[in-house]
């Protein structure tokens, strides 16, 4: 996916170039991790690329082109989100779909890594156009995913809405079956779970509260009184807002695909959502200061959560931002150059697979619930995120300690060739435990036949 202005850096942004490199600073850092199973896990297992034509309002015929990958199914059925969007690329949704599967083997989930994708632009179809697209894609999916099998989830512009359409496509090709389990992120009333559509902005907020307690930050140990700017107010970005500001903290910026809006006073989430549901754009709202994404990223505030799209925090800009602290909300929204200029400038991130795990894990009790036709309760599943984030962050504090103990870790040693010494960074330690997982899984199962 292109980022606003990509002539003002020189990076390698393809994104299995960049998985591959943030797989190889953590399996250098493990000892023990064969050769061969090093391919496995850097492969996706099973690719689907759909082509299909649609009927669109005015009676023309175009045609689409849809993505399901599982990059593996070691400790269980593919589980990731479905992303509709007109740059997204087989390469970018190889990389989110192995994502995926460090993030459910990090959190401790039942669930393997996948991911999918529509190339097209949601903002140029009618709502009968999309439902058409997602009718057809789901059934020319036919068995490539089911409860047991791939279990899809929103993502960037996809809703619930979206998913109960799969669900719907679904439970009609395979009747006389419960297949509520097939997908999440379902509305309330039809087998979604209270608290999934706010888990990843919340559970982005409790790992953040997490990781400030830890007090590397001497001067920001809780979330009250920080300034925080947020790029993306959709599903996840608004609701982080909405949590940040609950826990006292001041926002300062936001923004969607048309730009930005900057107070130095601090913004009211909720009015912000009203403007926005109003105007279709954050951009514009009384006693605010607009401004582009990229000054968003560079403003001054002590926390900045990228909610948008990859790699977006590159070599580019990286210098420039001023944050103590990126927690990335999004997937993939810093580049590896961007790493390693933010580690060096003390800067902290809380990764992905940590910052936005909320999602799959509710995503997982939902999937729970709908096994037994069970309705929890949102305080139920609320307590229950909470306690799987902060077990989350307190195990990668924990690793990433035992590294700043035994000194700085060496990355690129085997891979780029290089012999980088750095502190060690959160993505990387998450990355190990996430990996060593997997391959320990693979190995215990035995290598079939
Ligand atoms: P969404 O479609 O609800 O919202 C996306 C937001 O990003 C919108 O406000 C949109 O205007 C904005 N945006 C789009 N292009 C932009 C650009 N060029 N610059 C700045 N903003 C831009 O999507 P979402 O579900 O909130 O997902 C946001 C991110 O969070 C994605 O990276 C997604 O993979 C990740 N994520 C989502 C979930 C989930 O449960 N929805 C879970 C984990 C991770």
């Amino acid at each position: 996916m292109t980022i606003e202005k990509p002539e003002q850096f020189n990076e390698n942004i393809d994104p299995v170039y960049i998985s591959n490199q943030q797989f190889d600073r953590a399996a250098d850092c493990i000892n023990e991790l064969k050769t061969g199973l090093i391919e496995f896990l850097k492969l996706p297992k099973r690719i689907n690329i759909i082509n299909f034509p649609i009927e669109m309002d005015d009676g023309s015929v175009r045609s689409f082109q849809g993505y399901r990958i599982i990059h593996n199914n070691v400790f269980g059925p593919g589980k990731g989100g479905i992303r509709y969007h007109p740059d997204i690329t087989i390469d970018e949704v190889i990389s989110l779909a192995k994502l995926m599967t460090w993030k459910c083997a990090l959190v401790n989930i039942p669930f393997g890594g996948a991911k999918g994708g529509i190339v097209c632009d949601t903002k140029k179809l009618s709502d009968s156009e999309l439902r058409r697209i997602t009718r057809r894609f789901t059934s020319e999916l036919a068995n490539a995913i089911g409860p047991h099998i791939d279990i899809p989830a929103p993502d960037l512009y996809t809703s619930e809405q979206t998913m109960a359409w799969i669900f719907d496509t679904y439970d009609m090709l395979h009747p006389g079956q419960n297949n509520w389990p097939v997908v999440t992120g379902k509305p309330i009333n039809i087998g979604g779970s209270y608290g999934r559509r706010e888990a990843t902005g919340l559970g982005c907020v409790i790992a953040t509260e997490r990781f400030l307690s830890k007090a590397l930050i001497p001067e920001q140990q809780e979330i009250a009184g920080a300034r925080i700017a947020i790029q993306g107010f959709g599903d996840v970005g608004s609701v982080a807002a909405r949590y940040f500001f609950r826990e006292g903290a001041k926002i300062v910026a936001v923004s969607d695909s048309r730009g930005g809006i900057y107070s130095e006073n601090g913004l009211d989430p909720d009015a912000v959502l009203d403007f926005q549901s109003e105007h279709g754009t954050v951009v514009g709202m009384p006693k605010t200061m607009t401004i582009t994404n990229e000054e968003l990223l560079e403003s001054e505030c002590d926390i900045l959560v990228p909610a948008a799209l990859g790699n977006q925090i590159h070599s580019g800009n990286a210098n420039k931002i001023k944050a103590k602290l990126i927690v990335e909300a999004a997937n993939n929204p810093t580049t590896p150059r961007a790493d390693d200029i933010l580690v060096k400038k003390g800067v902290f991130i809380l990764p992905d697979i940590v910052a936005n795990a909320g999602g799959v894990t509710v995503s997982y009790f939902e999937w729970v619930q709908n096994q037994v036709n069970e309705s929890w309760e949102v305080e139920k599943i609320n307590l229950k995120l909470k306690s799987k984030i902060i077990a989350t962050v307190d195990v990668v504090f924990n690793h990433w300690q035992s590294f700043v103990v035994k000194g700085e870790i060496a990355v690129g040693t085997k891979s780029d060739k290089e012999d980088v010494r750095r502190p060690p960074d959160f993505r990387t330690v998450a990355l190990i435990i996430a990996i060593q997982r997997v391959a320990n899984a693979t190995l215990l199962r035995g290598i079939w036949p």
